[in-house]
């Protein structure tokens, strides 16, 4: 990159990676415990994907029973710490809570998650579940996500033999590497993955299944396997000048913030970030705070239609994230830098047969914006590659196609789940289908359920 914005120095960069939600004190977790008014009907359980028992655990926090709690939670969420942390707990749990009725500020059932999980890994991971005597049976698993990492865990529990092959040196997915330091930390994800070994999972990381092993010998290894590859493959702008230097995708530049030293990552002092979805934001914020002068997020769209949640779209804002709407990049420009982005703006066009305006170029109106780095975040896709070397596997709109009820692919004997099953979607929706996933495998495998 040609114009690399100053570096700050550790206690700046500290500062802005801080955590932006601090945890809860003692006291004010026994207080807001102690404002739930435990509504039988429970509509923040409802309103959670994994459905946790928000009203016990929350229970269980006011009467000092923080075992218990935590047991409450990890009943129906292996990922609780993460989804307590990057969760968007306000369209979700806290969303739902009835003091929204009210006009009351809603639980903080988020922080409160949080302060009981906390205090579980703080105490070592005191044993609160028991895995049952070995079955004899055996299942492999692909990617050690959210979606692998529950389907394991819940495996484990029921007596199955499970080793997970992860293609990175950490394990924990995106959990590891792909959420801003502000949300969370990796040790946060890694001490998930370490209760997950505690039930005798196995976890080979450094293999990428495909082409450090082939896939038969999972076939041959196992007696099922399940697929929570995720989606890494990042999509193209499909415009001139993309292979430019100070072009990255989003996801790679995030990893790079989450695992390297903060000085050692250049950012531009101009950044341009392509799409307007929670990733994007995240891109678009990290980037400010490790030191770029400005940031700006283009979108073809308009803000109602824009992906991010108001909460981070006001924490870009917040952090002088500048939006412009309705445009669309056609150009990056440069010799060997990226120098300058050319836009034209948008406007909405006549309803196409599905009744969605689609946006349409105004005749005459490019511009350019002298950037240093462009910031590509409009998606990522299915490894189609990998996913045609399991016979019979069908994949349909970029997902693996699935039975909602069981999880279970095409091809009998492999499963799967999270964002290669559902196009991306929370970190708790991946937690959800590995735990179904591994029901749906027990029932192929031992009949149960
Ligand atoms: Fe408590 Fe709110 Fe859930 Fe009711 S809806 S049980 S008040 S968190």
């Amino acid at each position: 990159m040609k114009n690399v914005a100053p570096k700050l120095n550790q206690k700046e960069y500290e500062k802005n990676f801080s955590e932006i939600q601090p945890p809860l004190s003692h006291n004010a977790a026994i207080a807001e415990a102690n404002r739930c008014l435990y509504c039988f009907d429970s509509p923040c359980m409802k309103a959670c994907p994994t459905h946790i028992d928000i009203a016990t655990f929350i229970k269980k926090i006011a009467t000092g029973n923080l075992l218990g709690s935590a047991k409450t939670i990890f009943e129906s969420n292996w990922i609780a710490l993460t989804c307590a942390k990057a969760c968007p707990v306000d369209v979700l749990c806290e969303g739902a809570c009835v003091y929204n009725e009210k006009e009351e500020p809603p639980i903080q059932i988020g922080r409160l998650q949080r302060y009981a999980i906390d205090r579980y890994f703080e105490r070592g991971m005191p044993p609160l579940f028991t895995p049952a005597p070995k079955n004899g049976k055996s299942v492999g698993i692909i990617g050690s996500g959210p979606a692998g990492l529950a389907c394991a865990a819940e495996l484990a529990l029921m007596g199955y033999d499970v080793t997970i092959y992860e293609a990175m040196k950490k394990p924990g997915g995106l959990d590891t590497w792909g959420i801003a330091p502000y949300k969370m930390t990796q040790q946060d994800s890694l001490n998930e993955v370490k209760l997950v070994e505690s039930f005798g999972v196995k976890i080979k990381t450094g293999v990428r299944v495909g082409e450090d092993i082939p896939i038969k010998s999972l076939s041959e290894n196992h007696d099922a396997v399940f697929i929570g590859v995720g989606l890494r493959k990042p999509s193209w702008l499909n415009i001139p000048g993309e292979d430019l230097t100070g072009v990255v995708d989003a996801l790679d530049f995030i990893e790079r913030v989450t695992t390297r030293k903060w000085r050692s990552v250049d950012v531009g002092r101009r950044v341009a970030v392509i799409g307007a979805g929670n990733t994007a934001i995240d891109a678009a914020t990290e980037a400010k705070r490790l030191g770029a002068e400005e940031v700006i997020i283009i979108y073809r769209r308009s803000r109602k239609e824009m992906p991010a949640y108001d909460y981070e779209y006001y924490l870009a804002q917040n952090d002088g994230v500048r939006f412009y709407f309705q445009t669309s990049p056609k150009r990056i420009i440069g010799k060997k830098h990226v120098e300058a982005l050319e836009c034209v703006r948008m406007k909405l066009g006549k309803p196409d047969a599905e009744g969605r305006r689609k946006p349409e170029p105004v005749p005459k109106s490019g511009f350019k914006i002298p950037v240093d780095m462009v910031i590509k975040s409009v998606g990522q896709n299915i490894e189609e590659t990998f996913l045609a070397q399991i016979s019979g596997l069908k994949i349909k709109n970029g997902r693996v196609l699935v039975n909602e009820e069981t999880y279970q692919t095409t091809n009998p004997m492999f499963f799967a789940g999270g964002d290669c099953i559902n196009g991306g979607k929370e970190v708790v929706n991946a937690a959800y289908d590995g735990k179904r996933a591994a029901y749906g495998i027990d029932r192929l495998l031992l009949g149960s359920g």
